[in-house]
């Protein structure tokens, strides 16, 4: 493999792959013995790898600078195209659906293969292809709304990853400031807004209806692959709403006291100490070699994962004008090499890209050496997100490289800031099942069930007077509510392995490391359930998971705060 500036994008023959789609289907059909059909599965295979290469390599360029016309007109191009594809898709499918070769296929590959078929199988249809077209082509213009946003801020122009750096100011009209700049960046595109999501909605509506469904919820879950129902969902939030949300109060109200405030703001929410957070002590290229350092020592197959990203380029990471906003993971599956999206912007956030995006790359990385097809690369997402935010705790004892005397205090915030943001996490999650639930809502409902809900999961959250974020308009920066429907309770679900792999660690961290890789290996061979009794994992669905799983790091979280009051007062008593 190149390097990746150096990787030759090259469009696929997009007739071609149709065709050969249509060929493979017939060849199953033919098929008279299991090895004639593995040999179509794997030819099938080595084709979507190299589609999926292209795709996303197109992908990749595309956000890093959403000006290059270039690359814009081939994301449009994948967004356009890929839909039309359905029909060969599922012809592919049937035709494998049909082999009667089907037990030879799960004796060498598991049941997950033909699983995974059936459910392509029910979610893709000719009836949805122009709706899809249509759909991708919204998302790509509320992200480059996003991506859009110039803000002149003390002296500097930036975008919306740049203002997180001053929402942690020390000083307090500087954290307002930022967090005022945010809301009227949001406030001078409301319009367009509330008119994207409006229009995702009303067609997501439809594609649901199209497909035999009352709404697009059932439509929805299907396109993540879940393998549970919207009712467990909602006993599962139901949970953090009764258990996990008190403790969360708590500790806001603690958190107040810590940084010296008599209530906390929402542009207090991120300052989480009184003398300053806890920020990387170098540049980029620092960083990069203190991660290396880390995944060097932590293991030989971490070592060996993130040499390779740094020998081939691939690490995208520095925040710049024209770069679409937040941070991903994707992979060019015909290399197994995987690749990382962020926007740094010095504050610790950009450690959580290097332990976050990496636990999703080197998960790849080892389920692409493992795993025989390129079906099995990854797991459902909520399995995925167990791999990155369990490497967030792996790597805490590395956190001097990074922050030097202060890694104390960054892994106190690190531990906070994943405790609290799961009541966020099912907030956004349950504001999707009523938006969906209820299509006929006008923008400004929307906005007041969002508000509504707020006051359910969030119940100390003190937006100081801001009329945008006080009328419900938190929710129009998180790109997954446009972009990915029903794609967020995975990371309040995840945060259950996640958590419940911090309490392991401190018991057996051998043991804990070993359950992670093999977990990380099996990719997405296995469905979401099974990959947790494989990993040792509990079920979080299960009455009094959410509070079980996350005890150790609140044990932590309450201790660490108690020393630190004992401490306050023995210094008071000793003046
Ligand atoms: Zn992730």
């Amino acid at each position: 493999m190149q390097k990746f500036s150096e990787l030759q994008y090259c469009r696929p023959d997009i007739q071609a792959m149709r065709s050969g789609l249509a060929q493979d289907a017939e060849r199953l059909k033919a098929a008279s013995s299991f090895e004639d059909t593995d040999a179509v599965l794997r030819a099938h295979d080595a084709a979507l790898r190299e589609f999926a290469t292209m795709a996303n390599l197109a992908s990749i360029r595309n956000t890093i600078d959403t000006s290059d016309r270039f690359y814009e007109a081939e994301k449009v191009f994948f967004d356009t195209e890929t839909p039309k594809n359905t029909p060969y898709t599922l012809a592919y499918d049937e035709a494998l659906l049909a082999s009667p070769f089907r037990a030879e296929i799960g004796r060498k590959y598991g049941p997950q293969l033909l699983a995974l078929t059936e459910r392509e199988a029910k979610r893709l249809s000719p009836v949805l292809i122009e709706s899809t077209i249509e759909e991708n082509r919204l998302v790509r213009e509320y992200q480059k709304l996003l991506a859009s946003c110039r803000v002149q801020f003390m002296g500097e122009t930036v975008n919306l990853s740049g203002l997180r750096r001053f929402q942690q100011s020390p000083d307090r009209a500087v954290r307002k400031a930022a967090a005022a700049a945010v809301s009227d960046f949001l406030g001078a595109n409301a319009e367009q807004l509330d008119t994207l999501y409006d229009q995702l909605v009303v067609l997501r509506n439809r594609m649901g209806q199209l497909m035999g469904y009352d709404d697009f919820t059932p439509l929805g879950y299907l396109r993540m692959g879940r393998t549970y129902e919207p009712a467990d969902v909602a006993r599962f939030r139901a949970q953090v709403a009764e258990e996990l949300v008190p403790v969360c109060t708590e500790l806001h109200r603690r958190h107040a006291a810590r940084i010296g405030v008599p209530a906390l703001k929402i542009y207090d929410e991120t300052y989480q100490f009184a003398d300053g957070n806890a920020t990387p002590e170098g540049d980029l290229a620092f960083m990069v070699s203190a991660a290396q350092r880390m995944y060097r020592e932590l293991s030989k197959e971490t070592g060996e994962f993130f040499d390779f990203m740094v020998q081939y380029e691939l690490m995208d990471l520095l925040t710049k004008p024209n770069k679409r906003v937040g941070g991903y993971c994707t992979s060019l599956p015909a290399y197994q090499a995987p690749f990382i999206f962020s926007n740094f912007n010095g504050t610790s956030a950009d450690v959580d890209v290097l332990t976050h995006e990496a636990g999703h790359a080197f998960a790849g990385r080892c389920a692409g050496a493992a795993q025989p097809l390129l079906a099995y690369a990854s797991p459902t997402l909520e399995a995925c997100e167990i791999h990155s935010m369990s490497m967030e705790f792996f790597t805490h004892p590395w956190m001097e490289l990074f922050f030097g005397k202060n890694a104390d205090k960054y892994r106190y915030s690190h531990l906070l800031e994943s405790l609290t943001f799961i009541p966020y996490g099912v907030c956004v999650d349950e504001f999707q099942h009523i938006v969906y639930a209820n299509p006929a809502l006008s923008p400004a409902e929307r906005k007041e069930a969002w508000h509504a809900l707020e006051a359910k999961y969030l119940p100390h959250r003190d937006y100081d007077g801001d009329a945008f974020m006080e009328a419900g308009g938190f929710w129009q920066k998180q790109q997954h509510i446009y972009a990915r429907p029903f794609y967020y309770i995975d990371y309040a679900l995840a945060s259950m392995g996640a958590f419940e792999f911090y309490g392991k660690m401190q018991a057996d961290r051998a043991a804990a490391w070993e359950d992670y890789l093999r977990l990380c290996r099996a990719g997405g061979s296995l469905p979401y359930r099974a990959l947790l009794k494989l990993a040792n994992l509990s079920d979080p669905f299960e009455a009094g998971g959410v509070m079980r799983a996350v005890k150790a790091g609140v044990d932590t979280l309450l201790a660490a705060d108690d020393l630190a009051l004992q401490n306050e007062r023995t210094e008071e008593r000793c003046k």
